[in-house]
Formats: structure tokens, C-alpha cells, sequence
């Protein structure tokens, strides 16, 4: 494709997505596609002879897009928002477009400057502490996804742990992490992948109310497992679970990691950029005092298109210890000078994307007052959703919603817990065959509770409402069809 070839398709491209945007409304916001439906309609062979990109456009929009979930349809409430952007879009266009890859200084310095900028700015933006910026011990990284980003806060935990050994000898002791039973599994995951075990990522368990990680159970777990001859390494606190965006108290976890020399992880994967906002920094209370790393996902609520994670460390010597080998064929005089930053050495993979050019093109777009507006107007839906809910005696409502994640349940009179959940998921696929929204779910304390989560730009308050007025429908159809 000459570059006047793609010019010509990349503004059709353009005009494709900008009307795709415009139009998302019209389509089921799940996809009705049934399993192998997309792959039988595609060719077994790859093409022998190129073929014109029209045929590709074409293409996506009858066999691909039957298939696809649109996430930034403002009635899909499932999951976490993923949420994007003009600006994010267009940032991680012209991204594609340097075709940079920055796995080193040398390799583009302003990939690595810029991001360096961006990481600091977000942190500034946050309120977070000073000393996860890049001019003190600390610093910033983009990341592909919190899931990395927690692994690589473990790997720097346990080369701390263990006073660097890990990294030549391997594991030979027993180190520990402490999750809760709210935790994310990525957390879990890391502990596989670095060789600890599932059994070594400790369970404590949760304040049955708040569902926030007990910091006395913690005391109590870690203090028997030291006594038993492990090594505690690492506690990850989460600032806004999955299931229900319950806070773990950071302060009262980081005490006992202090007591132990433990890692204090936080994971804020969807809430931590909720921070924007001045008025929801208690969030992050104590993570200035305690936090040895932090993440948040600007991909998920801040209008950055998927993927972007930052991980931000209060001392970067451990992870970059852990992590640095360098190779004859990476050498080169920047890195040798030491004035430079090589982000590889913040990461698993040695490639990296231009990733930092979407998020600056999204904070520039939209400076602070714009993020904090986006923020302010997803916590608002959700806080009148809620009220409309607790209102409404035919539906309980789980309390607490501080952010843009809502958690309810039909009432079901009558019902075990078993058929009370078995009739709520009946409403949930009905809600989501029906294409109108789409919702998901999470089991607490036994039963199952829907999750309404708001957060993408385009939702207005008529989807949230219309969002009720479909669940109000679809309770009374399975309840009508029980009796
Ligand atoms: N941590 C929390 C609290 C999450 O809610 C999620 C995903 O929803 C993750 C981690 C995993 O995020 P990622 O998909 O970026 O790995």
C-alpha cells in the first residue's frame, strides 16, 4: 500500500469508525453471534493474491460485526467500562502510524520521554504520593493491563524479599502474598507464574459487611505463616474490587506490612482514576504513607482506549534489579551513560508499544476538568441508579456504590438462595439476549447480585433509565413465567 493508497482507505477508515460511533445504538449491545458462527463464515485458507482493502471493509461490516459486543454502546453496564475516545483512538492511530517500537531509549527516545511525562502527569493528576515520580525513587510505567503490572510488582516484592536471589537461584524458601477473598485473579496468576504456588497467594478473609480485606485477619494469618518459616513478601491491597468495587483500608494493611516487611501492592485497576476527582481521593487513603506500588487502568474509566495500565513504584531499584539483563545485541552508549531511562527493564516483554501517545493525546484533549467532569457524571448516574433501587421494594440493593459500579438483585420471595440465584441469572440472560443492555453478575455471601457499571462516554441518563425500566420488564417476565 503506497502512501497514497492509504491515504485514500485510511480516511474511509476514518469516516468508517466515526459513523460506527454514530450509529453504535442500533446494534444489539451483545452479540447474538452462537459459537463458530464467525469463523464458518470466513475462508479455511488465507488469500493467495492480495486483495483490495474494500473487500476488507466490506467484510468487517457483514461477517465481523454480527460478532462483535459493542463496548462503547451506551447501555453495555457488564464487567468494568473499557472505555475509549476520539482522542485515544486518534492517539493510538498515530501510534500505528510511527509503527514505533521502544523497547529501549535508543530505539525512540521521545517514546520513552513521553512517557515518562505522561506516567508523571497521570500521578500529579491523581494526587498520588510525589515520590512515584520519575525524579525521585520512584517512577511510572505503561503497562499492557493491570494483570502485568501485579506481576511485576510481585516479581520486584520477592527480589526484595529475598535480598536479590531470587533472580539467580530461584525460589528456595517459602515466600507468601496475602490477597483477599476478594482479590482479582491476577494475583493468583502471578503467584503461579513466578513459581510460588496457589497455595503460597493466602486467603484472608473479608469483613463479611464491607467485603474489605480485615487487617487483623492478616496480622493473624501472616504472624502464623512467619511463625510456621515463610517469608511474607508481598499484600495487595484493592482500592475498588471487581465484584463489588469494595476498599480495602490501605492504612490499617500497610501497618502490618510495615510490621513484616512486606510489599504493599495496590491494585486500583478500575477505581484508582477516580482520584481525578479531588472530592474521591479518600480512596487512596494511605497509600502516600504505605504503598510500595500502585495501579490504576486508564483504560477502563478514563477514556483511553484498551490497553493502558500504569504501574507506579515508590522505589524502582528493586523491580529494575529483578528484571535488567542486558544482552551485546541491546547494548548501546545510552544506556551504558545511565542518563536514560529503558523501559523493558519495567516490564516482562522487551518490545513495547507507543502506548504513551493515546493517553497524553486524552489528557491533553480533555485537560484535568474534563476528566474530572467524565468521572463526576458516571458516579452521579450510578448514585440516582441506586436511589431508583433502594426505592423500589421488589429489589435489594447492595450497599456500598461509591463509584460507578451499582450491585442489585430482584426480590424473590419465598425462593431458597439457590432458586433466588438461579432466577436473577434467568433475568440477567434475558436482559442481555435481549440486546437493549447488557449487565453482569458476581456471587456475594451466597447469592447472586447483578452489576450495573457505568462509565463509558456516551451514556446518558435515559440509558440509565431505560436500564431500569428493561430490568423492572424482565423481573416481572421470569417471575410471571415462575408462577
Ligand atoms: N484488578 C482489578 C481490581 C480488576 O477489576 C481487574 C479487571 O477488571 C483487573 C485487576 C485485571 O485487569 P486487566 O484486564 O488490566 O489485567
Amino acid at each position: 500500500m503506497t502512501p497514497e493508497e492509504f491515504r485514500a482507505h485510511g480516511k474511509r477508515v476514518v469516516d468508517w469508525i466515526a459513523d460506527y460511533l454514530t450509529r453504535v445504538e442500533s446494534y444489539p449491545v451483545r452479540s447474538p453471534s452462537r459459537p463458530g458462527e464467525v469463523r464458518a463464515a470466513l475462508p479455511g485458507h488465507p488469500p493467495e493474491h492480495g486483495e483490495p482493502f474494500d473487500a476488507v471493509l466490506a467484510d468487517l461490516e457483514h461477517t465481523i460485526l454480527p460478532g462483535v459486543t459493542h463496548w462503547q454502546h451506551p447501555s453495555f453496564f457488564a464487567y468494568f467500562p473499557c472505555s475509549s475516545s476520539g482522542p485515544g483512538i486518534l492517539g493510538d492511530l498515530l501510534s500505528a502510524g510511527l509503527g514505533v517500537q521502544g523497547m529501549v531509549w535508543a530505539t525512540s527516545p521521545a517514546c520513552t520521554e513521553l512517557e515518562t511525562v505522561v506516567v508523571d502527569w497521570l500521578a500529579e493528576l491523581l494526587g498520588l504520593p510525589t515520590g512515584f515520580r520519575t525524579d525521585s525513587a520512584g517512577g511510572g510505567v505503561i503497562q499492557d493491563s493491570a494483570s502485568s503490572a501485579s506481576l511485576v510488582a510481585l516479581l520486584a516484592a520477592l527480589h526484595r524479599a529475598s535480598g536479590g536471589k531470587i533472580a539467580t537461584e530461584g525460589i528456595t524458601g517459602r515466600y507468601t502474598v496475602y490477597v483477599s477473598s476478594q482479590t482479582h485473579s491476577s494475583l493468583e496468576k502471578a503467584g503461579r507464574i513466578v513459581g510460588i504456588g496457589s497455595n503460597n497467594v493466602r486467603v484472608v478473609e473479608a469483613d463479611p459487611d464491607t467485603l474489605a480485606m480485615d487487617p487483623a485477619q492478616l496480622r493473624a494469618l501472616i504472624g502464623a505463616d512467619v511463625a510456621a518459616g515463610a517469608v511474607p513478601a508481598m499484600v495487595c491491597a484493592t482500592v475498588g474490587t471487581t465484584s463489588t468495587t469494595a476498599i480495602d483500608p490501605v492504612a490499617a494493611l500497610g501497618e502490618v506490612c510495615r510490621e513484616y516487611g512486606a510489599w504493599l501492592h495496590v491494585d486500583a485497576a478500575y477505581a484508582g482514576v477516580a482520584a481525578v476527582c479531588p472530592e474521591l481521593r479518600w480512596i487512596n487513603e494511605g497509600v502516600h504513607e504505605y504503598a510500595d506500588s500502585y495501579v490504576t487502568n486508564p483504560h477502563k474509566w478514563l477514556l483511553t482506549n484498551f490497553d493502558c495500565t500504569v504501574l507506579w513504584l515508590a522505589d524502582r531499584e528493586p523491580m529494575i534489579d529483578a528484571l535488567a539483563i542486558l544482552p551485546e545485541y541491546l547494548r548501546n552508549s545510552a544506556t551504558e551513560s545511565g542518563e536514560v531511562i529503558d523501559y523493558r527493564d519495567w516490564q516482562v516483554p522487551l518490545g513495547r508499544r507507543f502506548r504513551a501517545l493515546k493517553l497524553w493525546s486524552v489528557l491533553r484533549w480533555y485537560g484535568a476538568e474534563g476528566l474530572r467532569a467524565h468521572i463526576r457524571r458516571g458516579v452521579a448516574l450510578a448514585a440516582e441508579f441506586a436511589d431508583l433501587v433502594r426505592a423500589d421494594a421488589d429489589f435489594a440493593l447492595l450497599e456500598h456504590h461509591p463509584l460507578g459500579l451499582v450491585c442489585f438483585r430482584p426480590r424473590w420471595p419465598g425462593l431458597s438462595d439457590a432458586d433466588a440465584g438461579a432466577a436473577t441469572m434467568a433475568v440477567l440472560e434475558r436482559l442481555n439476549d435481549s440486546g437493549e443492555l447488557y449487565l453482569s453478575h458476581t456471587k456475594v455471601r451466597g447469592e447472586v447480585w447483578l452489576r450495573l457499571a457505568i462509565g463509558g462516554p456516551a451514556t446518558e441518563r435515559g440509558h440509565v433509565l431505560d436500564a431500569l425500566a428493561a430490568i423492572r420488564r424482565f423481573t416481572r417476565a421470569v417471575r410471571d413465567g415462575r408462577s
